[in-house]
């Protein structure tokens, strides 16, 4: 009987150790160290308050958001996003929000095309563009999944349009880099304005692509996959985390 009963805990405690494997292959298939649940998010904030993610619309005033990846506008001509949302760590919002003032006192502004993403966006993004030059390798996962990095444009804040740049965002080609100069000295202008003005408040840029920029000290956050729906209930229930 006793044997029984030990196989059937047995056969119980297989079954949950399976079917938890299951699942977090499926979202982590690298093994990666992932913040994928509320709690734990919750945890490295009170270890350290810099963790906190940041809702840039609500803490930066002006700036405006055209989230590509909640479009179908996008490489992958899918929607990804399910909310048109930017999100940042604490120090590289503080750094965004002093760059849209010094912007803003020019007749300037910030645009923003993406922040913080869910590493399952990264998983995705990969098998369909499958060049870690320009899509973040999913075994090592992105900045932008550390909540480090953003990719933006300047816009003219008198008629709402963005200033002439190299590229389209998203343009998957040499004249993204910040090495290629065969173009118009105002478009060389407007990408040196952007890179001087992120560089001197903190933040690094990429060499292949012009609009996108790393908080220093990225590596210290934690990669996550929370969705912006999760982000949002967080916000609500505790705003000051
Ligand atoms: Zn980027």
């Amino acid at each position: 009987m006793w044997i029984a009963a030990l196989l059937a805990i047995t056969m119980v405690l297989t079954a949950g150790c399976k079917s938890k494997t299951e699942k977090t292959d499926e979202k982590n298939p690298y093994g990666l160290e992932i913040i994928a649940s509320a709690q734990e998010y919750f945890q490295t904030v009170e270890a350290d308050s810099s963790n906190l993610l940041v809702n840039l619309e609500h803490y930066i005033p002006g700036i405006v958001l055209d989230i590509r990846y909640a479009t179908e506008n996008n490489f992958t001509g899918k929607q990804i996003y399910t909310a048109p949302e930017a999100w940042l760590r604490k120090e590289a919002a503080d750094s965004l929000l002093a760059i849209q003032k010094a912007l803003n006192q020019e007749g300037l502004g910030i645009k923003v095309f993406d922040a913080y993403r869910p590493y399952a966006a990264t998983l995705y993004f990969y098998q369909v563009y499958e060049d870690t030059t320009f899509v973040a390798a999913p075994w090592s996962g992105s900045i932008h999944n550390r909540g480090g990095a953003i990719d933006l444009t300047l816009i003219d804040l008198e008629t709402g349009k963005e200033l002439a740049m190299p590229t389209p965002f998203d343009e998957f080609s040499e004249k993204a880099s910040h090495s290629y100069n065969n173009l118009p000295q105002e478009i060389i202008a407007n990408r040196e304005k952007l890179h001087q003005i992120m560089t001197s408040h903190g933040f690094t840029f990429y060499e292949h692509e012009w609009w996108h920029y790393n908080i220093k000290g990225r590596n210290k956050y934690s990669l996550m996959d929370i969705s912006f729906e999760e982000l949002q209930k967080i916000e609500k229930k505790q705003p000051n985390i």
